[in-house]
């Protein structure tokens, strides 16, 4: 069981995050709403998922689709509770994924992106999608290369899914200005697509615990928080 007191650290660290984020979306002349959080979960068990929703989250991020599946199917968390997947979906897992209408932060091939629209249509539902992007340059990271999304815009599928946005994260260990600069290219990246071909992105996913006021700052919409929200609960 989690101890009350943890508990109580994790609803300090939670609104200490959004008044944090709020903060810095004022202070860029955006309104506190124009930016969602993703409690990022990976770190922690279903048990201590569920006390961060209880804090107020109302979205929840993992990493791994069995992690999801399992908290999902846990009983744990509160059924009103949106889920998003922000790392690398096997094709193997997208069925079982999908039952849970993640928004899914990593697409990262034009064959991905298919098969989630296949299988969303055998579902029949529609699932929200990000194109993963490597704004950084690093081989280590994931996503595509800037270069590779006019295509998979120019021949997106039909039905099943609907593509909202672009995901990225800043090269490790930048400092501040750095990281700022790679978000801003993220923005860039979207606006020149969005005249390029006429495709609505309104979502930038960007921006983790180090980096998310810069991120803000450049236009992020959607910012990916996890270990600041688990300071002091986890055992480290
Ligand atoms: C783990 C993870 C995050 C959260 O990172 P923190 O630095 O712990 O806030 C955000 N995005 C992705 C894709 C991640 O894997």
């Amino acid at each position: 069981m989690i101890s009350a007191e943890k508990r109580e650290r994790l609803q300090q660290n939670w609104q200490q995050v959004v008044d944090e984020v709020h903060a810095a979306a004022i202070a860029s002349g955006r309104s506190p709403d124009a930016v969602r959080i993703v409690g990022i979960a990976k770190y922690v068990d279903a048990e201590t998922t569920a006390a961060l929703c209880q804090a107020g989250c109302r979205h929840l991020g993992e990493s791994r689709p069995q992690v999801l599946w399992q908290k999902a199917e846990s009983g744990a968390i509160p059924a009103d509770v949106h889920w998003h997947l922000v790392g690398h979906l096997q094709r193997n897992k997208i069925r079982r994924t999908l039952r849970f209408r993640p928004v899914i932060h990593s697409v990262d091939s034009g064959r991905l992106l298919q098969a989630v629209a296949e299988e969303a249509q055998r579902q029949q539902v529609e699932i929200e999608t990000l194109l993963e992007v490597n704004i950084s340059g690093e081989e280590a990271k994931t996503g595509m290369a800037a270069d590779d999304l006019p295509l998979i815009l120019q021949r997106l599928p039909a039905a099943g899914v609907r593509v909202v946005g672009l995901m990225a994260m800043a090269g490790w260990n930048l400092p501040a200005e750095e990281a700022r600069e790679q978000f801003a290219a993220v923005r860039r990246l979207r606006d020149q697509l969005t005249q390029q071909i006429g495709c609505y992105l309104p979502e930038l996913s960007m921006g983790m615990s180090g980096d998310f006021a810069e991120a803000i700052a450049e236009g992020a919409t959607i910012v990916r928080i996890g270990s600041r929200l688990f300071e002091g609960v986890r055992d480290e």
